[in-house]
């Protein structure tokens, strides 16, 4: 069995756990290790029993507690030479055993599960999104997106489960708060992917075939949750996809801790 949940998603902090048989693992710990550990908790998991840590770059919301998360309960964490170069100093030293590294666009075991962590354009050292094939089963996580293309969809194409980024809204960000220049990186090709472009993206895979969609990494100060899930809404049912009938949609929340998908 496959057991797939956000435990949070946002800009203030990310952790996903994705198990398959005594495979566990953890996708990002961007929160503190109290929060990841509670989190666990609270659906069943032992930290003692994670296989690993995956890092998807090298940002706080993705690895703040990565180093707590290793060092207490003896975690290997896995990420990329770039990514580990840049997210050493944050992490705090970690047992050599426990450092692991990939190659991006490479494939790789851990226990029964394949990884392919692919690239995606985010302005980080070397930063990935990643699928995860369990049996025929094909399960991906791709946020901090900066725009979609050709090559990045192909690589989430074909998913029973994702988990996509959902922003942003664009006309909530132009006049929110935030310094011009911050709006421009967002806004930007390295930056994150708004709601109508998560639309956009989940309507394409729900042609293809894919039926569960989480929405996440929603931005405290530009977002909510209901007008990321109604923007995407809208974009369906302009290309007559129902919710209710063709697909499961779900926002996978940032303080909360996300439904569990069992397949
Ligand atoms: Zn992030
Ligand atoms: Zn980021």
């Amino acid at each position: 069995m496959i057991k797939f949940c956000s435990l949070y998603s946002g800009s203030s902090g990310n952790a996903i756990f994705l198990s398959a048989g005594k495979t566990k693992v953890l996708i990002d710990a961007g929160l503190s290790g109290k929060k990841i550990t509670e989190a666990l908790v609270s659906i069943g998991e032992k930290p003692t029993e994670l296989s690993a840590i995956l890092v998807s770059h090298e940002h706080s919301d993705h690895v703040r507690g990565a180093g707590i998360v290793s060092r207490k309960y003896d975690v290997p964490i896995y990420a990329n030479e770039n990514t580990w170069a840049a997210m050493e100093k944050q992490i705090g030293p970690i047992n050599v055993k426990n450092k692991m590294y990939f190659n991006t666009g490479k494939e790789f075991e851990i226990g029964n599960v394949l990884v392919n962590p692919f690239p995606i354009p985010h302005d980080a050292a070397e930063p990935v999104g990643f699928n995860f094939f369990v049996d025929n089963n094909k399960i991906t996580t791709a946020t901090d997106i900066g725009h979609m293309n050709r090559d990045l969809l192909e690589c989430i194409e074909g998913s029973d489960v994702l988990l996509i980024e959902s922003n942003h809204d664009i006309e909530m960000l132009k006049v929110g708060p935030y310094p011009w220049h911050l709006k421009k990186r967002i806004l930007g090709d390295r930056g994150h992917l708004s709601n109508e472009m998560a639309g956009k993206v989940v309507a394409h895979l729900a042609e293809k075939g894919t039926r569960c969609f989480f929405l996440g990494h929603l931005s405290q100060e530009n977002n909510f949750p209901e007008l990321a899930y109604e923007t995407v809404r809208n974009i369906l049912k302009e290309k007559n996809i129902d919710i209710e009938r063709d697909i499961r949609l779900s926002v996978a929340l940032r303080d909360r801790v996300g439904q569990v998908v069992e397949i």
